[in-house]
């Protein structure tokens, strides 16, 4: 499993310096953890997670799953920690004082096993999730429990569908021979793929007007997304052109672990660990 440092930042204070205790309302500054200092294990591969680590000292764990992954400012480990197991001998090998799970809300398997692992290693845990989004006036959209109920729905309300739930979840709709999709997403899907299918290999932030030209000129007539939360461009689009949303609800948190919803939040949460 690799080790990457991402470049450090000029700002980085001299060994010793780095804690959690806050200076001012920015927080310290990012780099390697210092020796002495709390070990912080930030589960990221989010927007969430790439903030917090610019604020906090922290080792930031990603997935491993692009390529050409958005590094978090400091120190980075990259690949699964193979099961809630792995996780427990990770936390103990590298003396983790604090969990901070910044996952994506769809992450769901990732974030159980930290929430087990966290609790059988007795370190504390914290999960950040930005909200979720609500509906507006002229807002159609029809919330499920997953993809295969989005896939369930999909034919009624269209044929022409853009699908934003990125590549692993293509599979869900491999079936639907009458419909024709156009699908975002970082990196390549692998089959089980659509038949009729089109492939647009981009990564946000997208404006509203981008967003309603690509709807536009692909004659979209619905938008399948996952209710990420986050940035509103591809939902303010769909509402401008008229156009149902199948939204994916969310899965469950794991039980009883606290919750940030900023990342202000979780730099206070940790400070109170510091
Ligand atoms: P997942 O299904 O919840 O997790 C599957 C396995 O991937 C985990 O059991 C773990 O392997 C490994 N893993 C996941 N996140 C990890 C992390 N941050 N650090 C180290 N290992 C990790 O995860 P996923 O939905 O495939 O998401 C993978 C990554 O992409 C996450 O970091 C997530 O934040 C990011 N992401 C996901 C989505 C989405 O829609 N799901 C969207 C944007 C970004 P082991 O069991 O071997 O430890």
């Amino acid at each position: 499993m690799p080790n990457l440092t991402a470049p450090e930042p000029d700002s980085v204070p001299e060994s010793g310096a780095v804690g959690l205790s806050l200076s001012g309302s920015g927080g310290v500054s990012p780099g390697r953890v210092a020796a002495g200092s709390p070990r912080l294990l930030v589960l990221g591969g989010t927007t969430e997670g790439r903030a917090l680590a610019a604020r906090v000292p922290v080792i930031s764990s990603l997935a491993g799953r692009t390529s050409r992954p958005l590094l978090p400012p400091g120190e980075v480990r990259i690949g699964g920690f193979g099961g809630v197991d792995g996780l427990v001998r990770y936390l103990r090998a590298e003396r983790i004082d604090a969990v901070v799970d910044a996952t994506h809300p769809f992450a769901a398997t990732m974030s159980g096993h930290a929430a087990a692992a966290t609790s059988q290693a007795g370190v504390p845990l914290l999960v950040l999730r930005r909200p979720g989004w609500t509906s507006q006036p002229g807002d159609v959209w029809h919330r499920v429990p997953d993809l295969p109920a989005a896939a369930a729905l999909v034919p009624a309300l269209g044929e022409r569908v853009f699908l934003t739930t990125g590549r692993q979840s293509i599979a869900a709709f491999a079936a639907l021979d009458e419909c024709w999709f156009l699908s975002r997403s970082v990196e390549q899907p692998t089959d089980p793929m659509p038949r009729r299918l089109e492939v647009l290999l981009d990564r946000g932030p997208f404006t509203v007007d981008a967003e309603i030209a690509l709807l536009r000129q692909h004659r979209i007539d619905v938008l399948v997304t996952k209710d990420s939360g986050g940035t509103t461009a591809k939902l303010d689009a769909a509402r401008a052109r008229g156009l149902p949303v199948v939204m994916v609800n969310r899965p469950p948190l794991p039980a009883g672990v606290p919750t940030a919803a900023t990342v202000d939040e979780a730099v206070s949460w940790l400070a109170q660990r510091g």
